[in-house]
């Protein structure tokens, strides 16, 4: 609990700037966690209201309501969209330095935006580079927000289809279950899985991790094996490596009966730091019957299907391809309950005596910070904008072996 004599860490929520974007950082809920830590909260008026959280729902729960500027002045500014995802953002001129910025970033699809804030001074943290430990898992945007695109990516489907997902049988014949074919069962797949399941489909799933079997299996759909012969499915952190072009053709041979089979498919395969592998060919799609439909959650890092086009329905003999864009903006009320949860998390992490304290030992902190001191400082980043890397920091010391001999600081300081 913060000292009554320590000033208090302002925070400031500006309304988001991206088009379409409904969500906002920080929900009414969050705040009570980040005032007992010794935040003060100041939200740019109307900044929850596309979220269904108006400002009254932020002044009750002790935030003070201030124009974009106000925001702007607080030591911390959260956002869903840092900088609305715009490197040539008007907010830019708005960063000084050593403001800390925190939000999603996409810092490998958008380099030049953390180059960009980095040239104000700010300290920049993606909340996708915070790190795949059970102990991250609360401050996960990816994970939170994948959970409620695989939940709505469904309900679209199941609204877009021409026929029912579940069994009926009724006095003027029996309706077979819908197909549901999700590819990539992630995070987003295990949500498409879960409430194509409870809408009665019988659910098919495939991931190229073969640890995703049993997750696929215990939610009660039936993962579809297709023997690749490569063992580099998994990389660090849970996620995904690249499949060779050789192995993405086989997949596609191996696939293609399954998803002639469907009725919907939901692709949600990503592959972090790079665009997302074209799984589904136009050919594949031209073997599904007519009024099916495909839901592309990928389409914003270049799709998983050859014909998706981000924000558009593109139909191809008579199936839907849907490249879905910012589908958690359509449930932006828990989106942002969950969104906020995490980011409050995160704020705490930095909290050290009431104070922020940027050098924290915690590897969340350390991890996800991109941009500080002018400079961008997250080698994977600095290679995407060309840059010469950064020594990487010194590994801990290893602790002295319990039966080294110990030695007096006197000793030690000779
Ligand atoms: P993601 O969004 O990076 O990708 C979605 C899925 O697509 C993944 O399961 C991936 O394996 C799959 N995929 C990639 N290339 C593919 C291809 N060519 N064909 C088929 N599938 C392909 O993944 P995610 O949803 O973030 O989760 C991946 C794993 O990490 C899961 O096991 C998840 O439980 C784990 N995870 C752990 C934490 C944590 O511990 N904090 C947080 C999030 C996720």
């Amino acid at each position: 609990m913060a000292d009554t004599d320590t000033p208090r860490i302002v925070v400031g929520v500006p309304k988001e700037e991206r088009a379409g974007e409904t969500r906002v950082a920080l929900s009414p809920t969050a705040l009570p966690q980040l005032t007992k830590a010794g935040f003060d909260i100041v939200i740019e008026s109307g900044a929850g209201d596309a979220a269904g959280y108006p400002d009254s729902t932020f002044t009750d729960r002790g935030a003070r309501i201030g124009s974009r500027d106000d925001v702007f002045a607080a030591d911390i500014v959260v956002q869903v969209n840092v900088m609305g995802a715009d490197a040539a953002s008007a907010d830019l001129a708005r960063l000084r330095e050593g403001l800390i910025v925190v939000g999603a970033v996409a810092p490998f699809a958008r380099p030049e935006l953390v180059k960009a804030v980095a040239g104000t001074g700010a300290v920049l943290y993606a909340l996708e580079m915070v790190p795949r430990t059970t102990r991250a898992q609360s401050m996960d945007i990816l994970s939170s927000q994948a959970a409620v695109a695989g939940y709505k990516a469904v309900l679209l489907a199941a609204n877009e289809l021409p026929k029912m997902f579940p069994l009926l049988t009724t006095a003027a014949g029996t309706i077979a279950p819908a197909k549901v074919f999700i590819v990539g069962a992630g995070v987003a797949g295990l949500g498409a899985i879960a409430t194509a399941r409870r809408l009665g489909a019988l659910v098919e799933a495939y991931d190229v991790r073969p640890a995703a079997r049993e997750e696929v299996q215990s939610l009660g759909a039936r993962f579809v094996e297709l023997p690749l012969e490569t063992d580099q499915e998994e990389g660090s952190g849970g996620y995904a490596t690249q499949l060779s072009d050789e192995a993405i053709k086989k997949q596609q041979e191996l696939m293609a009966k399954t998803v002639a089979a469907s009725d919907v498919i939901i692709t949600t395969a990503q592959v972090q730091g790079t665009t997302a592998p074209q799984i589904i060919t136009t050919e594949m799609i031209k073997g599904m019957g007519a009024g099916s439909v495909i839901i592309d959650l990928a389409a914003e890092q270049g799709g998983n299907c050859e014909p998706t086009v981000a924000g558009e329905t593109v139909d191809i003999d008579g199936v839907k391809v849907i490249g879905v864009v910012n589908l958690p903006g359509q449930i932006p009320v828990h989106a942002s309950q969950l969104f906020g949860k995490n980011v409050a998390n995160f704020l705490c992490l930095m909290v050290v005596d009431g104070a922020i304290d940027l050098d924290v030992d915690d590897d969340v902190i350390r991890q996800s910070v991109v941009a500080r001191g002018g400079d961008v400082v997250n080698n994977r980043v600095r290679e995407a904008l060309g840059l010469v890397p950064l020594p990487e920091p010194e590994p801990p010391a290893p602790a002295p072996a319990p039966d080294a001999e110990s030695e007096s600081p006197e000793e030690a300081a000779k």
